[in-house]
Formats: C-alpha cells, structure tokens, sequence
C-alpha cells in the first residue's frame, strides 16, 4: 500500500474530513515529509520479524510505514478523537493494534509478552515533547525487552542525550541514557515537516540499548543519586553539591575521600565526570 499519509495535501484532507482540532496540551504536530518518515524506519532497522511499539500515532502517519515494514505494531494514542480516524486510516493493515491510553500507564512489559514471546521491541516514536523524559527513563527503568528506542525529539533534549562532559549541554539525561543506551543523532529535522509547526527545532535519536551497562556500578540508584545531587546545584563545586543534598547522607570526610579517589582536584565540578568517574564515586560509597 502506498504511504499516503507522508504527503501533505492526504494528512490535511483527512484532518478536514474528520474536522480534527490538534491539542497542544497532548503536544500534537503530526509528520508530513516522507524522507523523515523512510529515515525514522531504516534508523530503527524494522523488519518483518519484529513488534514496534509506536508511542502517540496520531492519524497513522509512520503507523502505515511501520505495517509495512514490521511483523506487528501496537500504537498507543491517549488522544480519544483520534482513534476514529486511525481506525479508517489503518483499515487497510491487518497487523496494528491500536490502544487508546496514555502510554504512561501502559504495562509496557506484557505487550511485548503478549505480542513478542518477551523477546526484544523496538520501539519508534515521534514523541509528544512535553512527556519525552519520563517516556524514555519509564522504558529503560522497567524490565521492558528493548532492542533500540528510535524517536522524534526536541532537538536540544536529543544534544543532551548524546554529548559528554565539557559541554554545557551535559547533564542528569545524558548519563541517565549513556548508561542504558548507545545514543545516536540520525538526522535533525526543521519545523516545516510537521504540521502545525513546532517552535522548536527536532532530532531523530536512536538509542541502542546496551546488552550489559557500560561501567560495573553495584548500586545504580546510590549512582543516580549522586548524579542528580551534582547537576542540582552546577555551579557549586562536586564536593559541596553531594555536602548540600538531602539525599547524600555521608560526612564531608567520607565525600572527600570518595572524590580524591578518582585522583582528581577536590575543587572539581560534577559536570566534569564521566560515567565511569561516577560509577567509581558509588562503588567507592558502596565499599
Ligand atoms: N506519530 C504522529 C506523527 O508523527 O504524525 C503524531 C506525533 S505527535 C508529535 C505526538 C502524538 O502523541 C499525538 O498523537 C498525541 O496525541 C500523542 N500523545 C500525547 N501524549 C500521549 C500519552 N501520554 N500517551 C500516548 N500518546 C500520547
């Protein structure tokens, strides 16, 4: 069947047929440019063996893409207006689930029980932006089979997810993904292609997941913790941002011990650690 949806004149026809008001609140700009759409698919390497879970369907846009390319779809919109016309749009598919739910509350676990014998889901989204971090950390969190999360994001949060100590852009989101994924900017793509536009700029990401995290962390939560305790207060020095926080409960010696193990400058800020300079400081706590 041909991807009729990608182009323009067929998404706003529909849009007029139906007379759908976009939600802002639900952060809807639907996809109308077929070589993001063909990017996105090929991005997240779909094949006929595999079961996709798309997030946010909208009108069936990358629906109708990810049916021809997948063995099985399972598209959760929370929007209730438009599952009447994904029902049309995708009447001609005979292997797409659609939910009516917010993908927040999905048991995302028993779909791929259900639909994929528990082994690994990709997952492919154009994701509502104003949800894309809960999103994210909820599916690396749980015990959810992934393969590889492939997804439409603002563009500075997918900057944030790839980069590294020593830029501005690093943070809690970029060690919180680099520690479960291999991330992977495939194309940034300018509001033209959406409708209506957004005002911001977006990325497609993919994020493969990792078969074994790439530090030995014994405590990953203790971890995260001072992660966050860090990047909470930036300015400060690493030492008095793990001192200020109420969820560090060591002394200032045993946080001065635990810094100058990495060999580094006890003046030193969080942002300049790696994750293996953070997985340390837990390991080091944790001993
Ligand atoms: N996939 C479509 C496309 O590319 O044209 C629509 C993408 S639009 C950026 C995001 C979609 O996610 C909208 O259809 C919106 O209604 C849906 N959505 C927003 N919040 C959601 C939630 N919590 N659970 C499921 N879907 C949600």
């Amino acid at each position: 069947m041909e991807n009729k949806l990608g182009n323009p004149k067929n998404t706003i026809e529909v849009i007029q047929k139906y007379e759908f008001a976009f939600q802002k609140k639900f952060g809807q700009n639907f996809l109308i440019n077929t070589h993001v759409l063909d990017k996105i698919i090929s991005a997240a390497g779909v094949t006929k063996d595999d079961m996709v879970l798309e997030i946010g369907p909208g009108i069936g846009t990358m629906t109708q893409c990810l049916a021809e390319a997948a063995r099985q779809v399972v598209a959760v919109e929370i929007d209730a207006n438009l599952i009447p016309i994904l029902e049309d749009t995708l009447s001609g598919y005979d292997n797409v689930t659609v939910m009516n739910a917010d993908i927040l509350k999905v048991d995302i676990k028993k779909l791929a029980q259900e639909y994929n014998d528990n082994r690994p889901i990709k997952v492919v989204a154009n994701l509502p932006y104003y949800i894309t971090t809960p999103i994210i950390m909820g599916l690396f969190e749980s015990d959810v089979p992934i393969d590889n999360i492939t997804v439409m994001v603002q563009k500075e949060v997918a900057d944030r997810m790839q980069v590294g100590p020593g830029s501005k852009d690093y943070g809690a989101l970029s060690l919180a993904v680099q520690y479960y994924a291999e991330p992977y900017i495939v194309a940034n793509v300018p509001p033209n292609c959406f409708i209506p536009r957004p005002n911001v700029g977006s990325a497609v990401i993919r994020l493969t997941r990792h078969q074994k995290p790439p530090v030995e962390v014994h405590d990953p939560a203790l971890m995260f913790k001072l992660v966050r305790a860090s990047f909470n207060q930036r300015r400060k020095t690493l030492q008095n941002g793990l001192n200020n926080s109420p969820e560090i409960p060591f002394t200032k010696e045993q946080i001065i011990a635990a810094i100058e193990s990495l060999g580094v400058s006890a003046s030193v800020r969080g942002e300049a650690l790696t994750l293996q300079q953070f997985a340390q400081l837990a390991n080091f706590f944790k001993s």
